[in-house]
């Protein structure tokens, strides 16, 4: 067996090929004095590079797919915005003028000083700052130093069909590899929620990131398997192995055709109990696929996706048609709004501007917490999903609710923007169901007091299991301690499930243990009858469901739930899972 270097799962499937090592070498920069007559030219030597840095990273945005995450083309446009900011753009002219530098050294010295300011603040968000000015400075240098500096889009250059190593890629990076053709992606760096994770997700590259020392293990041109569906990368296959994974990625091919057959009917499992197979969605483009897997409804649609990236929020008008339109295009079937969810690792401009920085930003002000303190944007939103209600069937979704206070301030302001849209004559669905989200442990253990006031639940793990197991869901570093099966994280689950049944309330599950197939016939058995996952996953879950019988499951998940150790209930599952 050859060298196997284990990371982090981020997108299924399986990639074969030779590996490809980006490498993004440290700029050798030095420094040479300019003699004064010169200074201007070497100052418009550096404007030169700012100029041609804006207009590559505007002919990476225009190739962005349109079924690519809104953030993406936001993260860009981050990176263009960094270009016209003055301490990007006029620093180093006053640094070229006063060292009397070359206009390399004066980026350097600009971009160290930057870096700092950032490395001091120790919040994940901020660190992620830092790799984007790092990023954009990268481009700039290069640009100032000619071709032999090796552009990174140049670098990737070569990449199609090869499985690319690198210590961390961009956004933008994952575009061109996709354009060119990538076979798979491996990162030193990285976690399953950085927006590099979300975009190669998306598009279906398979990716391992956080796999230790990769850069130093694989060579140039060595024949690699990566499983994505491990999170491992298999250097140096021998015959025997490769024939193994070929298989493998011709059974996965199989697998999908045959799903396309389960599009149409129900998902019912064997002794006839329906579920409800409902879709994530993050943007209006996201229609199409649902449409493609005939999904039941929409159980979470993130709107949070139409705030950020810009730099005022979207007002009554705009997002009331946003919000028809999805309504509309779903005729009829469920759509679930759920209301901003900003603050952790979504902000407004604004607030970004502002540098308002939390000590702990996933335990701060976010989501309800955000809204009921700033009641004027949550208000608006509130007023365009009901207006948007007339036009089908929406359900309100309230996120990260803690406490039945929060819940009687929205339930107050609902009702009073209620009364303001009858005085209107502005129409809206009058029975209007409210739902909230139970991602916070505290929300899941009085799950019944909030079971008997609101519409229905949805249970986004997410969250439930990054403060039921203090695990910062950004943080590579903790990552090995995020696990969905951890006893306390299905105790929780189960409560919600629980209290929803006595309260006579649905109960959906709309974070990413729902559309992950290996939980499906646990959280079946445990109860669960409605899963809200990304589109490309349903018509797996659904085949999992239509080969399970309730009964059956329910007994098993009863032992399940009395085991202790974490390891025991993988087994446990794993058996659960491999049952005819
Ligand atoms: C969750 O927390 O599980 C969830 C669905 O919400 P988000 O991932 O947007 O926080
Ligand atoms: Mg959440």
């Amino acid at each position: 067996m050859g060298l196997v270097i284990n990371g982090i799962s981020v997108s299924r499937g399986i990639a074969i090929g030779k590996a490809h090592l980006l490498r993004h070498d440290e700029l050798e920069v030095s420094r040479h004095t300019v003699p004064r007559p010169l200074i201007d030219e070497e100052i418009t030597r550096f404007k030169v590079a700012l100029g041609k840095a804006r207009r590559q990273l505007r002919a990476i945005r225009d190739r962005i797919p349109h079924h690519a995450p809104a953030d993406i083309v936001g993260f860009i446009d981050t990176h263009l915005l960094m270009l016209e900011d003055a301490v990007l753009t006029e620093a180093p002219i006053e640094i070229i003028r006063e060292q009397q530098c070359n206009a390399e050294w004066a980026v350097k010295t600009q971009c160290e000083t930057l870096v700092n300011v950032f490395e001091e603040m120790n919040d994940p968000y901020l660190r992620t700052r830092k790799d984007d000015i790092n990023h954009v400075v990268d481009r700039v240098l290069r640009n100032l130093m000619g071709p032999g500096s090796g552009e990174a889009g140049q670098q990737n250059r070569g990449a199609k069909d090869r499985i690319v190593i690198a210590e961390d890629v961009s956004p933008a990076e994952v575009l061109i590899m996709h354009h060119e053709g990538v076979a798979g992606i491996v990162t030193r760096y990285g976690g399953p929620n950085s927006h590099t994770a979300i975009l190669a997700r998306s598009l279906g590259i398979p990716t391992v990131v956080g796999a230790p020392h990769v850069q130093e293990y694989i060579r140039k041109h060595e024949a690699l398997v990566l499983d994505g569906r491990q999170g491992a990368v298999l250097a140096l296959p021998m015959p025997v192995e490769l024939g193994y994974y070929r298989g493998r990625q011709r059974e996965e091919k199989r697998r999908l055709q045959e799903l396309k057959g389960i599009r149409d009917l129900p998902a019912r499992t064997l002794d006839g109990v329906d579920v409800q197979l409902l879709a994530n969605v993050e943007i209006p483009e996201d229609i199409p696929s649902i449409k493609k897997v005939c999904a039941d409804g929409i159980g979470l649609y993130r709107t949070e996706m139409l705030f950020i990236n810009r730099d005022r929020p979207p007002d009554e008008e705009e997002q009331f048609q946003v919000y028809r339109k999805i309504v509309r295009a779903m005729k009829g079937a469920p759509v679930t709004i759920r209301t901003l969810d900003l603050g952790a690792d979504k902000t407004l401009q604004e607030v970004q501007r502002d540098h308002v920085v939390m000590t702990n930003p996933a335990m701060g002000l976010r989501a309800i917490r955000c809204c009921l303190k700033e009641p004027e944007i949550f208000v608006t939103q509130v007023r365009a999903i009901l207006r948007a209600s007339a036009y089908g069937n929406v359900r309100m979704m309230i996120p990260m609710l803690s406490t039945l206070q929060e819940l009687r301030q929205v339930e107050n302001l609902v009702e009073e923007e209620k009364k303001r849209l009858r005085g209107q004559r502005k129409a809206f669905d009058e029975s209007i169901r409210i739902g909230g989200m139970i991602e916070v442990p505290a929300a899941a253990m009085a799950a019944n007091a909030f079971a008997r006031r609101l519409d229905f639940l949805s249970i986004g793990t997410n969250d439930l299991i990054q403060y039921a197991l203090a695990v910062d869901r950004l943080d590579e570093e903790v990552n090995y301690l995020y696990d969905p099966l951890h006893p306390a994280v299905l105790k929780l689950i189960r409560m919600t499930i629980m209290a929803g049944k006595k309260a006579g309330i649905p109960v959906s599950m709309c974070g990413e243990m729902a559309g992950d197939p290996c939980y499906t016939r646990l959280l079946l058995g445990m109860g669960l009858r409605e899963f809200s996952a990304y589109p490309a996953t349903l018509l797996e879950i659904k085949a999992i469901i239509n080969a399970s019988r309730i009964e059956m499951l329910e007994k098993y998940v009863k032992r399940i739930l009395r085991a202790e150790r974490q390891e025991d209930i993988l087994t446990l599952v794993e058996t659960l899972n491999s049952l005819h």
